[in-house]
């Protein structure tokens, strides 16, 4: 792809690089000519990437029954690997998020909860579960708050890279809880760490967008700057009143400063590939044209794929990527995270080909070989077919209606007299020297962390993983139903 090669950290010590190189990254080619469409849009783009996990992620465990499984990440990250994008990408174990970090969103009370909670003494703290929403959606469990730091550290590393100008596209698979609330968990999600990479974002860039292309509405994200004008948050989701978390319908739109500032895009059961891409792309050319973000946030959540345990869209790999393609395309600094995605073996697919998407990469079909090729069967293809499970209930004047809405919205906003134009934040030096006083920090942290990690500090009891089994089973737990 004639990029520099630049350098690689590799996780410490925790993956075997038998298991990484000397795979399938032959075959993987890079597309060559962009076929720019729109206006904006950069033509032979070559973004530099970074790229966030650590392994301990992948390790912990909701629960038996719990829709929700962390080990989709490694699942990914064995496969991006195995494809070999590690060689077109800066790969990082980034730190875990301080308390202080995290509390600059959540209330320092659920924080000091959530800190101090573990399945072993939550008991005696069992009078606080209702004030903080522990339950079947989001039970303590071990390494709980340390699994918060990481994925959350990540996100919030990825933010200060855009920042630092040192890389053009981010991604943190491990991110992307939209959920979770200044006050509580919801949906999942514990700690928000979209709106704590926001907040990263927001001391150097006047206007930041956030896409949402989960199942779920972007509740949390939407709430947490649903009164400024300087973030817009726009999410595609189902949504019928009922589907949680219930919120999400087009009439809200944001308040005071950030009215207009919020779109929504409810969508009914069974959305197709052709429906989705060409609603994303219209909405999302009208925004960029109107709202002309410094930085976008790009949540990637799986659960909108066909198939999905909990979802019920009808969208295949292909479509989910075209969304992350058509972002790309724009040439403005990039957050890409996670984010829902419940049938882990299509989850893991989905998000190795976006990372392809955003190093611009075009892999073959035929997934390389790692230690989980059980989970791929039996057709161990990039692609397997997702689409035909659910009646599409979007009809073409529903759509119609739904983008004429929506574009409307977006007219009002172009004439708001409080929209930020102005094209320099203030204070970009004296953030830059923030920044660069904390490099040390971060570097001590990740010595201290690796330090940790050495003497073998146990954070899981639960099984490393278990099989894809009960990802599929028709089973009646009480969290699935919720569908989150
Ligand atoms: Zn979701």
């Amino acid at each position: 792809m004639g990029r520099r090669k630049e350098t690689i950290v590799y996780p410490s010590g925790t993956l075997s690089t038998s298991t990484y190189e000397g795979s399938a990254s032959a075959g993987v080619e890079f597309a060559s000519n962009l076929d720019a469409q729109k206006s904006g849009v950069v033509e032979h783009y070559r973004p530099r990437v970074s790229y966030y996990m650590r392994e301990q992620a992948g390790n912990f465990h909701y629960g038996k029954l719990h829709p929700m499984k962390p080990h989709r990440l490694t699942l990914t990250n064995h496969l991006v690997l195995n494809y070999g994008l590690h060689k077109y990408m800066d790969v990082y174990e980034p730190r875990r998020a301080t308390e202080e970090e995290i509390c600059e969103f959540h209330s320092e009370d659920y924080i000091d909860f959530l800190k101090r909670v573990t399945p072993d003494n939550q008991k005696e703290v069992a009078n606080c579960f209702s004030e903080f929403n522990i339950g079947d959606d989001c039970p303590i469990f071990d390494g709980m708050w340390d699994f918060c730091r990481i994925y959350s550290g990540a996100s919030i590393e990825a933010a200060r890279k855009l920042i630092s100008g040192s890389a053009d596209i981010a991604v943190n698979w491990m991110g992307g809880l939209h959920h979770a609330k200044k006050y509580e968990p919801s949906g999942f999600c514990y700690v928000n760490d979209i709106v704590l990479a926001i907040l990263q974002l927001l001391r150097f860039y006047p206007r930041v967008l956030y896409v949402d292309i989960d199942i779920h509405h972007g509740d949390g994200v939407q709430e947490a700057f649903y009164t400024t004008d300087r973030v817009m948050t726009c999410s595609f989701h189902k949504y019928n009143g009922d589907f949680f978390p219930g919120t999400g319908a087009i009439d809200e739109m944001g308040s005071g400063l950030g009215k207009f500032f919020a779109i929504n895009v409810p969508l009914q059961d069974g959305i197709d590939d052709n429906s989705y891409t060409q609603l994303f792309k219209t909405v999302m050319t009208a925004v960029m044209e109107t709202f002309k973000p410094g930085a976008i946030v790009l949540q990637c959540g799986a659960d909108s794929l066909g198939l999905d345990r909990l979802g019920v869209f009808n969208l295949s790999i292909a479509a989910h990527g075209e969304c992350v393609r058509f972002m790309r395309r724009f040439g403005v600094p990039m957050m890409v995270i996670g984010g829902g995605g419940y049938t882990i073996r299509n989850v893991a697919r989905c998000w190795t080909y976006e990372t392809g998407i955003v190093c611009g990469a075009e892999l073959p079909a035929a997934l390389p070989n790692t230690v989980y090729n059980e989970f791929f069967t039996p057709d161990y293809s990039l692609h397997p077919q997702l689409s035909g499970r659910v009646i599409n209930h979007n009809s073409r004047a529903y759509l119609n209606a739904l983008t004429a809405r929506i574009l409307e919205q977006l007219r009002y906003l172009k004439g708001a007299p409080s929209v930020q134009m102005q094209e320099t934040p203030p204070d970009i030096q004296g953030f830059l020297e923030a920044e660069e006083s904390q490099k040390t920090d971060v570097q001590n942290d990740r010595l201290k962390d690796s330090k940790e990690d050495r003497r073998g500090r146990r954070e899981h009891l639960a099984e490393f993983y278990e099989s894809d089994h009960d990802q599929d089973a028709e089973d009646g737990d009480d969290a699935s139903d919720r569908r989150n």
